[in-house]
């Protein structure tokens, strides 16, 4: 066991403060990881405000973790001391069930081991990244690329591979209308990756004074949301909409802006549910679906993906100090796009 310092919510929608954690001894199967940058997810704030119930406290949140290995086990064959590693949304799972043998953990029938506000196999509470160490099992684990800035790396754990799954689940690329609904950290991933795809790419937001950062960014148009006279020029127009808002919102305003037979996917959590209307639905033959992070093959190979076209998130880095200030700025739409902890901070 070593005691590893961390920053943690001791009850739900307390600010957070310093912690200390302890993490086991690297066992057989282990990768010991010095983390050097966790991105901070709106899932993060959601957790620590006990938002979607069942929340374990205290909380050491944190799921898009990149450091350096430390050290391994012996029965460990892919990951080496001194190479970079990433840690995603989830440190385990039950490996037998169906979704777990296709490679689809995300889903495990049995429930998967969050990276934070889980327990593992012994019943233990998990902590997550905002913590100099963790150890995790070497199937979890995820190789990282020397070749890009690593801060921009750490969203890419879950940012990243929430966007790019349902983009390739639904076969998004050229020829393809997509629309990306709220330019946060999920957002602005969403828009990297569609444009990469070669989709045409619209950008709907709440926020008129983020459109020359979506253009930056890959998209082609920018609607504001709060116009009505954009939202009905935009009906029936898109074939695929990515649905990232994390507050409560209707849903039928976007089904509207799909084209016969398109899918709205959302991936945002709000809290509350939201009622959804037969006729948003039946005229057009419309889907609407959703979808959860992404298996460990399939995060590899967005990090791979990533590492050949040179794709990162555009972060604003922040020393551990600030983290409750970043909620706040969250809750207002205040991020351009990603906050990252830099780690360094938590050691001082
Ligand atoms: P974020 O960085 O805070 O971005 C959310 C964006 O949603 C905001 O920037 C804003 O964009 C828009 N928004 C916020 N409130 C809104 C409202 N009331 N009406 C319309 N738009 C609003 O959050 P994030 O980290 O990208 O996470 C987004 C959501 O995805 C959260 O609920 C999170 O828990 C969830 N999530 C799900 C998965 C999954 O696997 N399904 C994984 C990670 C996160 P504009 O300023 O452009 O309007
Ligand atoms: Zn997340
Ligand atoms: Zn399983």
């Amino acid at each position: 066991m070593s005691t590893v310092h961390a920053y943690a919510a001791e009850k739900a929608k307390a600010p957070l403060g310093p912690f200390d954690i302890s993490r086991r001894t690297p066992g057989p199967n282990d990768v010991q990881i010095d983390i050097l940058y966790c991105g901070v997810c709106h899932s993060d704030i959601h957790q620590v405000r006990d938002e979607w119930g069942g929340a374990i406290f205290p909380m050491v949140p944190g799921h898009e973790i990149v450091g350096r290995i430390t050290a391994v086990g012996d029965q460990v064959k892919n990951f080496k001391v001194g190479e970079l590693a990433g840690v995603g949304c989830f440190v385990d799972s039950c490996r037998e069930c169906a979704p777990c043998k296709s490679g689809e953990e995300q889903f495990c029938q049995n429930g998967m081991v969050g990276t934070y506000n889980g327990r593992d196999k012994e019943g233990q509470p998990t902590y997550g990244g905002y913590s100099t160490q963790i150890v995790v099992d070497e199937k979890y684990t995820l190789h990282v690329s020397e070749k890009l800035d690593l801060k921009g790396v750490a969203p890419l754990l879950c940012a990243g591979i929430t966007t790019y799954s349902p983009l390739r689940h639904w076969k998004v690329g050229k020829g393809s209308k997509v629309a990306i609904v709220g330019l946060g950290g999920l957002g602005h991933m969403g828009v990297k990756f569609a444009a990469s795809f070669g989709a045409e790419v619209t950008v709907l937001s709440t926020s008129a004074g983020k459109e020359e950062d979506a253009k930056k960014l890959g998209a082609h148009k920018f609607i504001v949301t709060k116009d009505p006279e954009q939202m009905k020029a935009a009906q029936g127009s898109f074939d695929f909409i990515l649905n990232t808002i994390s507050a409560q919102h209707d849903y039928n305003a976007y089904l509207t802006l799909l084209n016969v037979n398109g899918t709205m996917v959302v991936v945002g959590v709000p809290p509350e549910p939201s009622l959804v209307a037969a006729f948003s639905l039946i005229g057009g033959r419309k889907s609407l679906a959703g979808s959860l992070i992404g298996g460990i093959r399939e995060t590899q190979e967005m990090l791979d993906y990533c590492a050949d076209h040179n794709i990162v998130s555009e972060i604003e880095m922040i020393d551990i100090d600030k983290i409750n200030e970043s909620y706040e700025r969250m809750m207002k739409n205040d991020v351009r796009y990603r906050f990252v902890i830099d780690i360094a901070s938590l050691k001082k």
